[in-house]
């Protein structure tokens, strides 16, 4: 028994959806929400229901141009497409406020300690939304209105934001990329979209040095990973002393999700989140929430989040074991982020 893990999971984040295919769709959820209602998760988790954040929390993270648009397309039934990628239609704005929302609700259970730590399954994604407009499927920044919600309601001035997706958390990164309040740590693939996130991007006035990419190669796998995530989250974790951990937790780097080339097994989540449990309960008291961002192949998709979970919900035995590798050591060396932190 472990209840002291929410999940958000709602039917309503399925109301976002255009008729033609699109990679990012409600069955990315649908099956998931079925295993998780089943006996086998009976009395496991803590199941949190969203809430719409309001306007003006959008207004924390998002301009008001880009906000009017939201708006202006959120009283047309017929789908826009806003990119290539990003669809907006009547349930768009209100299916992103409660995504965001979702997140809001575990922060509020985390902070009030009713909870002391959660995984918000929810979609549209948001990392790649910028302050001024949304792509890469995402409309608004889940992630980053969950960190100023933590600035401006709890007074928090030290978040740290793990994103783990295949793609560069480029809208987390332009929110916060003035800003040392919240160190944001990105590690993905080189060379894909949305094409930034090169090591040289360090942040900007009082937010140099606090953001952190790590763009790896393709082939990439679960000894890469292991080790980059755990040098890091041990570096930066002492250094920063975070005071709440949030991950865009993107499944899209697995080895059976076409959209990547990188090669991480299914276990690997579980092994991430145990590593990222223990950082989060040595640095602060273990609050910890997981935000869903990417992850297109349904079946590689379930059952990572599945490991995920699993990896919450199981007892800590001790620490996580790294073995070196030289490959994905050779990403660090000269790496611009060693001007700020020791890593
Ligand atoms: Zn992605």
């Amino acid at each position: 028994m472990n209840n002291n893990t929410g999940l958000v999971l709602d039917n309503r984040y399925f109301n976002h959806v255009i008729e033609r295919q699109s990679l990012e769709n409600p069955e990315r959820l649908r099956n998931l929400y079925q295993i998780l209602e089943s006996p086998k998760y009976k009395g496991r988790f803590t199941k949190i229901d969203p809430r719409e954040i309001h306007i003006s929390d959008v207004h924390t993270v998002h301009s008001s141009f880009y906000i009017d648009q939201l708006r202006n397309h959120s009283i047309n039934k017929d789908p826009y497409s806003y990119d290539k990628d990003t669809y907006l239609m009547d349930q768009s704005l209100h299916t992103a406020q409660l995504a965001a929302g979702g997140c809001f609700q575990l922060v509020d259970k985390i902070m009030s300690q009713e909870l002391s730590q959660g995984f918000a399954l929810i979609r549209p994604p948001g990392h790649h939304a910028e302050m001024g407009r949304g792509m890469g499927f995402c409309i608004l920044n889940n992630v980053a209105l969950a960190a100023r919600y933590l600035m401006k309601n709890y007074g928090l001035n030290r978040i740290m934001i793990i994103d783990f997706d295949v793609h560069h958390g480029n809208g987390t990164q332009d929110v916060f990329y003035e800003d040392n309040e919240v160190l944001f740590l990105s590690i993905h693939q080189k060379g894909i979209f949305p094409f930034s996130g090169d090591p040289h991007e360090i942040g900007k006035g009082k937010g140099e040095g606090y953001s952190v990419n790590i763009p790896v190669f393709s082939q990439f796998g679960d000894t890469e990973y292991t080790f980059l995530l755990g040098r890091l989250l041990q570096s930066l974790v002492e250094q920063y002393l975070p005071q709440f951990i949030l991950v865009s937790a993107g499944y899209d780097a697995h080895v059976d999700d076409s959209i990547s080339g990188t090669t991480l097994s299914t276990d690997w989540y579980r092994t991430a989140t145990l590593m990222l449990r223990q950082y989060a309960e040595e640095a602060c008291d273990g609050r910890l929430l997981f935000i869903l961002e990417g992850g297109y192949n349904p079946v590689s998709l379930e059952s990572s989040v599945l490991a995920t979970i699993d990896g919450l919900l199981q007892p800590m035995n001790g620490r996580v074991g790294v073995l070196h590798s030289n490959r994905a050591e050779k990403v660090l060396h000269n790496h611009p982020a060693r001007s700020f932190w020791t890593i």
